[in-house]
């Protein structure tokens, strides 16, 4: 027994290329959750990146809703981790629980929804998405994926389809299904309006604002006109067409863990007047990272 072991590693050797899997790279999947959907579980585990090169990362809050999700979560895991078949294990987990409450007692959609309600829980969100970032991202992390515990749909292919536009973040598009009753039939319609290119509108309002305000998307008494990616969608469309953004969301959102490990965060606090995962996109630029989307590649956000 000599003294305590020295771990190296050396960074250069970490690769972050299109061919993830022929180069056995490393992804870390993180995701917030405050309450558990099995859709989410179910299409994790379809999901055909090679499970032995993933890990996960949780955090909840401590709440009566966040118990009762750590509970629901903890049984899946457990089945797939002890009793599910090899391939389907991924090679570690880690839970976090929060150590602060969140800003807003419910989380219905309304009540999350509402204007007011915005800043202290997009602030309490950016927090929850540090906090899980900062403890569990590792020296051997290629990928991050950040993924909403709502997200009940994606291709399998998620992250291979993602990585091969070798971008240093990228994100789908976050549709939801919903039952039309005009038309009496299920449909989907757009569900994540954060993902943007800023117009000359927005950058005059910020321009405007006093330093701790911040601009938000998808609000009738705050006009940005912005280019939303929700809205460039196109039946039939190529997958893969590309776009620039300069503004993301957190749905689904692959990201080089250099981008992270540069120092790339989610800003708790009005960055530019952005916030949280908007914020993360300005600083990922302003470390010379730029952001894209990909409007024709569709994800699919539960309906409550
Ligand atoms: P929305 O879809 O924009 O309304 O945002 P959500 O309320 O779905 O929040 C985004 C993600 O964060 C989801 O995965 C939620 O389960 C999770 N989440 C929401 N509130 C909290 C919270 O207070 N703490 C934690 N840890 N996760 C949360
Ligand atoms: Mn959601």
């Amino acid at each position: 027994t000599g003294p305590p072991p020295v771990l190296r590693y050396n960074l250069n050797n970490v690769t972050i290329t299109n061919t993830p899997v022929k180069n056995r790279e490393s992804v870390l999947i993180l995701t917030p959750m405050a309450r558990f959907y099995q859709g989410y579980w179910d299409n994790l585990l379809k999901l055909s990146y090679p499970h032995e090169l993933i890990t996960l990362g949780f955090i909840l809050p401590k709440t009566k809703e966040g118990n009762a999700a750590y509970a629901e979560l903890d049984k899946q895991i457990t089945k797939t981790q002890k009793f599910g078949p090899e391939k389907d294990r991924f090679r570690s987990i880690i839970i976090l629980r929060q150590d602060f409450d969140p800003p807003i007692p419910s989380q219905d959609e309304a009540e999350r929804h509402k204007m007011q309600n915005q800043k202290p829980r997009r602030a309490a969100m950016a927090k929850a998405r540090n906090s899980l970032l900062f403890t569990t991202l590792g020296p051997s992390t290629s990928w991050v994926l950040w993924l909403d515990a709502d997200v009940i749909e994606t291709p399998p292919t998620l992250i291979q389809d993602l990585a091969f536009h070798n971008k240093p973040v990228i994100t789908p598009n976050c549709f939801q299904r919903y039952y039309n009753a005009e038309k009496k039939r299920m449909d989907e319609r757009p569900y994540d309006f954060n993902n943007w290119q800023d117009s000359p509108t927005a950058q005059k309002m910020a321009a405007q604002m006093s330093p701790d305000d911040i601009l938000l998307e998808g609000y009738q008494d705050m006009a940005t006109y912005r280019a939303l990616m929700a809205y460039m969608y196109e039946e039939g469309g190529d997958i893969h067409y590309e776009v620039p953004l300069d503004g993301v969301g957190g749905t689904a959102l692959l990201v080089k863990a250099d981008v992270h490990r540069d120092g790339a965060m989610f800003p708790p606090f009005s960055f530019y007047h952005l916030i949280e995962t908007e914020g993360f996109a300005k600083m990922a630029r302003r470390l010379g990272w730029h952001a894209a989307g990909l409007p024709n590649y569709k994800v699919y956000h539960y309906n409550e």
